[in-house]
């Protein structure tokens, strides 16, 4: 059975303090992890970070990857660099991402492509608005979303991360039920499944107001395959217990 995939995401949160004694506090914590496990973290923590994880069951990932490969893309960190740092995987496609730096499905399905390139996993995060929503265009949303990235990607389609994380699930403390977000990835899982013949390989995360207290339901769907989590990663002990309940 593959295993399930806990992943944080720190957002523009840390220092080097902090981010010390976070990762200091769930190295002690870990108790023979059932989950693979990464926290992926601002760039400029990214070296201290893989540091503080060396031999751990800890994964270090990047919040966002350059879709160029090099070149004159002032501010921009490439692919290349993220793997010779040690990086194991990348995000791309966050709605924060999709919304404030204006994002297009295409531009994110570059993002996995370069990353891919590299040997870098992407984590491709897909989700709808409220309005959508509201609007019974959840399914459309994320099935576009995630088409950009299958038709960039091809074959290697398999090689990715998929994260549900309906926008308005992050940060504000709703959660998509179990069913709704179950209903969703069964959903990713179909569009997978006829792109490649090992979509059930593919591990497709939840993400949104994730929490202690809401993982264990989430994580016992049949199609959800871990969490990205973003507040809750911020505290060792809530991270430890979401870590704890993706068996
Ligand atoms: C996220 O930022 O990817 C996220 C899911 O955030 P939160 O868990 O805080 O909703």
């Amino acid at each position: 059975m593959k295993k399930k995939l806990i992943a944080g995401n720190w957002k523009m949160n840390g220092s080097l303090a902090a981010n010390e004694a976070l990762i200091k506090a769930l190295l002690a914590g870990l108790n023979n992890p059932g989950c693979a496990i990464a926290v992926c973290v601002p760039a400029i923590y990214l070296a201290q970070v893989r540091t503080l994880v060396a031999e751990s069951p800890i994964d270090v990932g990047a919040q966002d990857v350059s879709q160029h490969e090099s070149g004159a893309f002032t501010g921009e960190i490439s692919a290349a660099m993220l793997k010779e740092a040690g990086i194991r995987y990348a995000i791309v496609g966050h709605s924060e991402r999709r919304q404030y730096h204006l994002e297009s499905d295409a531009v994110v399905a570059l993002k996995a492509q370069r990353a891919l390139a590299c040997g870098v996993t992407p984590i491709v995060c897909v989700g709808e608005t409220l309005a959508e929503r509201e609007a019974g265009k959840t399914e459309e949303v994320v099935k576009r979303q995630l088409a950009a990235v299958i038709h960039t990607n091809g074959h290697c389609i398999s090689e990715i991360v998929v994260a549900y994380e309906p926008v308005w699930a992050i940060g504000t403390g709703k959660t998509a039920s179990p069913e709704q977000a179950q209903a969703v990835h069964a959903v990713l899982r179909a569009q997978l499944a006829a792109a490649t013949p090992n979509a059930e390989r593919v591990q497709i995360l939840y993400g949104g107001s994730m929490n202690a207290a809401n993982a264990a339901q989430l994580l016992s769907q049949a199609d959800i395959d871990g969490g990205l989590v973003g507040g809750a990663s911020l505290k060792a002990p809530d991270f430890l217990s979401i870590i704890a309940a993706a068996l």
